[in-house]
């Protein structure tokens, strides 16, 4: 809701738009589109965002059946992490908290750290998250956990910001201080109240590449359906463990 309120306080006239549509969490509805970009597109029943549309179709598409699947979600909140733990056999939903030991609680939400998961090997069919590898400083590391805590057979669907070109690293971490290689970029954590948090990288089509080099099968991004209608150029990015 708090999206939602300054989604809205952010309203540009010209680029206002309603359209009654489909929505993947929440079935008929109309979705808004307050500016043109992915930020600014929302379902006025449950909320989500472009990110969260993208999503919820490529889930309908490659995970039709969640009701016998073993879910890992990489937030607790939101359209999303709602959806899975109602649709899903079981759905382990956590948050990162730079000042939580991961897996340990805060405030009844688990949480959890992308680099060093405390989920036990082969623990789920399918992993999903929104727009977070690109605040995690060593995704190498976070790729190999993802794929350790995959079923052989299970799967990985995603949204990262993807920009033109080859995948800029913008920052990485020595020894433990942000070190910035271009000019510093971030963005807004609504769980810390919309405060910044550092993206450390742009990727590129060639996240694909990458998800190959850590061991993953399959791997795709899937094209935004004009089909579903919604506005903005988030895509989710699909991918599988043999
Ligand atoms: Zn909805």
């Amino acid at each position: 809701m708090r999206r939602l309120v300054s989604a809205w306080q952010s309203l540009r006239v010209r680029d206002f738009a309603l359209r009654a549509q489909r929505c993947p969490y929440c079935g008929p509805s109309l979705i808004v589109r307050l500016r043109r970009d992915e930020t600014g597109v929302r379902c006025v029943r449950c909320g989500a965002s472009a990110v969260h549309l993208a999503i919820g179709w490529a889930l309908r598409r490659y995970a039709p059946r969640l009701e016998a699947s073993a879910v890992c979600e990489l937030s607790a909140r939101g359209p999303l992490a709602r959806h899975l733990a109602c649709a899903a056999r079981s759905a382990a939903l956590s948050e990162y908290r730079s000042d939580v030991t991961p897996g340990a609680e805060r405030d009844g939400v688990r949480c959890e750290d992308v680099q060093s998961l405390r989920y036990a090997d082969a623990s789920f069919d399918l992993v999903t998250h929104t727009e977070v590898l690109e605040h995690v400083a060593d995704d190498t590391r976070a790729f190999a956990e993802l794929r350790r805590v995959l079923r052989s057979g299970g799967l990985m669907l995603f949204t990262v910001p993807l920009h033109e070109g080859p995948t800029r690293e913008r920052a990485r971490l020595r020894h433990g201080a942000i070190e910035h290689l271009l000019p510093a970029a971030y963005h807004g954590d609504p769980l810390r109240g919309g405060g910044a948090i550092v993206v450390f990288r742009d990727y590129g089509a060639d996240i694909v590449t990458r998800l190959l080099a850590a061991g993953f099968s399959g791997a795709w991004i899937e094209s935004a359906d004009a089909a579903h209608g919604y506005w903005g150029h988030a895509r989710a990015v699909v991918c599988a463990r043999r």
